[in-house]
């Protein structure tokens, strides 16, 4: 985290313990911090239990908790808040913690309770909860997931669970599955809870196991930008099932248990051409994935941007998640001179990427910005972001 970075987030700490002791009448028992993420490359390829390569970035979820007293009122009652509209307080009492039971965003935090309680073993106790986040809402950054895991990593302290970070992983994606009831996959908490300053999380999804691969931009006069199209992504428009339901369907016609077994594009052969396309893109992309690590080891940034160029292009063509505002970000930062540039996230609008010179941002931005106004769209925010360290106390 840089200087100016670690400054703010202290400042951010003290005004959410202050927040606490207001709404709730006493301190926080501690403040946990869990970072947003940026999807270098590997998309839509961990639930085909695939290859991904995130990093968490220096914007997070701060999550201040403290447990109700056993002898007070209302030992039992959940409560939570955030500093995001309003600071009300949504509160549900444990035995009724059940899917459905919570409404709103008060459902990350709360699904995590859910799945905590049900493990044996946990003797899960009421608690208040009041989250502050610089995550960028709905922009593919994965602020959803940081509340969950500055959720996690929270009671696995204060509740002395000692989970491992691939069981924080599993459990919250478990949350977000049957409580929240979204269907993804297990890439963006574990690239909250994994990651490392200055690197890249390799992360193979079958397994858990992750390595972290250099990602030293400063010393490459480097730095991502995200352009975040401020067009709304949603998991509830059907677009990310269906995609994830072709995956099925391919894998099923293969007759493999996932489309990690597939290696070479001819073994599509025979494939609904639909299907084929999108399969495709997944047997790509774990290929591009293996390359940029190795690119990354090699300190090759011209390859790395290569194949963040070629994802792009598969994502856009074969895996149809584009949107005409990522593919005008990523023409206009390539033509600006970006050494790669492509969506990321789930896709259908939320944040394009782009990886470039550091001396260029300001040319950079402004090419993105005029290629907007030309196109009709709403002004994008454009910031650019570091490999953050991942989740723990703050
Ligand atoms: P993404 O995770 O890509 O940002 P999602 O649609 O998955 O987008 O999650 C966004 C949702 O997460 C919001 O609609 C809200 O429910 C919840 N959320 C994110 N940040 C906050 C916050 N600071 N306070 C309250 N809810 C939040
Ligand atoms: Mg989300």
């Amino acid at each position: 985290m840089s200087a100016s970075n670690s400054r703010r987030t202290a400042v951010r700490i003290q005004a959410l313990r202050a927040g606490f002791a207001k709404i709730y009448g006493q301190e926080p028992e501690g403040v946990w911090r869990a970072p947003g993420r940026v999807n270098l490359i590997g998309e839509h390829t961990d639930y085909n239990l695939g290859f991904v390569l995130p990093f968490a970035i220096d914007k997070n979820a701060l999550v201040a908790v403290r447990r109700r007293d056993p002898q007070g009122a209302d030992p039992q009652l959940l409560q939570f808040a955030s500093t995001f509209g309003g600071e009300q307080v949504t509160s549900v009492r444990l035995e009724d913690l059940a899917p459905g039971a919570v409404p709103g965003w008060a459902a990350y935090p709360a699904s995590v309770a859910w799945v905590l309680g049900q493990q044996e073993n946990v003797e899960l106790t009421g608690f208040d909860l009041l989250v502050d986040s610089d995550v960028p809402v709905g922009s593919g950054l994965s602020s959803s997931h940081a509340l969950e895991v500055g959720t996690i990593v929270a009671l696995n302290d204060l509740l002395g669970l000692q989970l491992e970070k691939t069981g924080m992983a599993r459990l919250t994606q478990r949350a977000e599955n049957e409580f929240v009831g979204a269907p993804t996959g297990i890439m963006d908490q574990s690239a909250s809870l994994m990651s490392h300053a200055e690197h890249a999380l390799f992360l193979d999804c079958r397994s858990l196991e992750s390595t972290a691969v250099p990602l030293p931009l400063e010393h490459w006069n480097a730095v991502v930008l995200v352009i975040d199209t401020r067009v709304e992504h949603s998991h509830i428009d059907g677009g990310y099932a269906a995609r994830r339901a072709s995956c099925e369907q391919a894998a099923a016609a293969l007759g493999v248990a996932s489309l990690r077994e597939i290696s070479s594009v001819p073994e599509l052969e025979g494939l609904d051409p639909l299907v084929k396309r999108r399969a495709r893109h997944i047997v790509t992309e774990n290929r591009r994935v293996l390359d940029a690590v190795a690119a990354l080891r090699d300190s090759d940034l011209q390859e790395v941007g290569r194949l963040l160029y070629e994802s792009h292009e598969s994502m856009r063509d074969d895996y149809e998640i584009s949107a005409p505002e990522l593919d005008v970000a990523v023409q206009a930062a390539r033509s600006a001179g970006a050494v790669g540039a492509r969506m990321t996230g789930g896709g259908f609008g939320g944040s394009a990427i782009a990886l470039i010179d550091r001396g260029k941002i300001q040319e950079t931005s402004e090419a993105v910005y005029r290629a907007f106004s030309r196109a009709g769209f709403q002004r994008p925010s454009i910031f650019t972001v570091s490999a953050d360290e991942g989740a723990g106390r703050a």
